[in-house]
């Protein structure tokens, strides 16, 4: 009697697995790709091969088909034009993830996965940045651990979407959209397939006096009816333009329509002290919310089309 009892109040408080979107699951995938270990991910480096396996392997256990060209991988070099040290060449990979729920067109949620690493790579905005952690737990471990929330959920709500969704972290995005250039120049499915693209580039600080940014509201003419009358319990704006901030903006190149959920800058900012522990990982799960309701309002709309805005 006991033992039911306490095994009631256990079930009881313990949920269930669940494949919405957590804090804590956000938490667990910021905490791994920014802790001091992975040295900032930089691009070449054996950490940012370490951060693309970590990405692979849950891709791997969502059940997600492999779309890269090895497996889920998708190498390519990326250049580093000189910056402290002297031009050089570096291997990398994007890291690519497929639902099929045999649709004949396909939704890119993306996000990219490398950083600054220790800070020799130009770009970072610290006075001496040279063998400095920049750890990127805004920049971009919250799109990554975002982009896996997603897989997960829509791997395991059991639920057949009328589109296919291809969750592609991108490689070298800090040397210049290297890896979503590159995908787009090598597509693994053709590109005229695609409905649009949602990216997530910094998502891990909100901020409620600004909310979250929502980019591309102008990629398309769909989006005014998809977004009208969506509630959240977070704050949120959109802004027409979409070619700017991050791989959305490769994308948009290529004439296909796109989102790009940011909750803006910080004074933290490609600096070493983009840390873990200033993540609010309770709004991130809120800004995945949002973006599932999108998505799931997009879904039911025929494949829309690109629209530029001036
Ligand atoms: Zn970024």
């Amino acid at each position: 009697m006991k033992n039911i009892l306490f095994l009631a109040l256990f079930l009881g408080s313990q949920p269930l697995f669940s494949q919405e979107p957590a804090a804590k699951r956000i938490t667990k995938h910021i905490n791994f790709l920014a802790s001091d270990k992975m040295k900032g991910r930089g691009t070449g480096s054996p950490e940012n091969a370490k951060a693309a396996a970590y990405i692979a392997r849950h891709f791997k256990k969502y059940g997600l088909k492999p779309l890269g060209v090895k497996g889920y991988y998708q190498n390519f070099t990326a250049k580093v034009r000189r910056v402290v040290v002297s031009d050089s060449l570096r291997e990398t990979t994007n890291v690519i993830g497929f639902l099929d729920n045999g649709a004949p067109h396909t939704i890119v949620i993306g996000a990219h996965y490398d950083h600054l690493g220790l800070g020799r790579q130009g770009s970072s905005l610290e006075k001496q940045p040279e063998g400095q952690i920049h750890n990127g737990a805004d920049d971009n471990a919250s799109g990554v651990a975002g982009l896996l929330e997603l897989a997960q959920y829509y791997a395991k709500n059991k639920i057949k979407e009328p589109y296919n969704l291809l969750f592609m972290a991108f490689g070298a995005e800090e040397l210049g959209l290297l890896g979503s250039r590159f995908f787009l120049n090598n597509p693994t499915i053709p590109l005229e397939k695609l409905n649009f693209m949602i990216c997530m580039d910094m998502i891990g600080r909100y901020d409620p006096s600004r909310g979250v940014g929502v980019g591309g509201y102008g990629t398309s003419d769909a989006w005014p009816e998809i977004f009208k009358g969506v509630e959240s319990s977070i704050k949120f704006f959109t802004d027409r333009a979409g070619n700017g901030g991050s791989d959305n903006a490769a994308f948009y190149a290529k004439q296909i329509p796109v989102l790009f959920f940011h909750t803006g800058g910080h004074p933290d900012y490609h600096k070493p002290s983009d840390d873990p522990e200033k993540i609010d990982a309770k709004a991130e799960e809120e800004i995945l919310r949002l973006e599932i309701k999108l998505l799931d309002r997009a879904m039911q709309k025929p494949k829309m089309t690109f629209t530029p805005v001036k």
